[in-house]
C-alpha cells in the first residue's frame, strides 16, 4: 500500500478530535475497504504523559474493531497528533508501532497531516479524493 484515501469530511473530523484535545495527543482508528477510509473511530489517550505520547485505552479499541467488524469493514489506519509538531514519527511511535497499517499523524503546529508505514517510516500518500 502507498496511499490512502481519506475522504475531505472524515480529514475535518480527524483535525476535530485532534484539536480538541489539543494539548494532549489523540488517538483513534480509521476503518475502510482497501485503500479506501470510510470511518473514523476517536478513542481515549490513557498515556500518563498524554502531552508527548499516546496510548489508545483498550476496550475501545476493542469495541471500535468489532463495531468495524460488524459493518466489514478493515482497519486501514491509525491516527494521532502532535500538537507541537512535527509530522513525523517519534522514536516511541516507531518502537510501539504494532499495526501493519499505515499510522497517521496530525501535526497541529503547521496542519500537517502525513502518513507512514511503522518501523520503518516508510511514508504512505494520503489523498482526499474518492
Ligand atoms: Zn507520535
Amino acid at each position: 500500500m502507498s496511499w490512502l484515501t481519506l475522504p475531505l469530511a472524515l480529514r475535518s473530523r480527524l483535525w476535530e478530535h485532534a484539536s480538541g484535545e489539543a494539548p494532549r495527543e489523540c488517538v483513534g482508528l480509521l476503518g475502510g475497504r482497501g485503500r479506501l477510509v470510510t470511518s473514523l473511530y476517536p478513542l481515549t489517550n490513557v498515556s500518563p504523559h498524554p502531552e508527548r505520547a499516546y496510548r489508545a485505552h483498550d476496550l475501545e479499541l476493542l469495541r471500535a474493531l468489532r463495531a468495524m467488524r460488524a459493518e466489514a469493514l478493515e482497519l486501514v489506519g491509525i491516527y494521532h497528533s502532535h500538537p507541537h509538531g512535527p509530522p513525523q514519527p517519534s522514536d516511541e511511535d516507531r518502537r510501539l508501532a504494532a499495526w501493519d497499517v499505515p499510522y497517521l499523524i496530525a501535526d497541529l503546529r503547521t496542519g500537517t497531516l502525513r502518513a507512514y508505514l511503522l518501523p520503518s517510516g516508510q511514508e504512505i500518500r494520503v489523498d482526499s479524493q474518492v
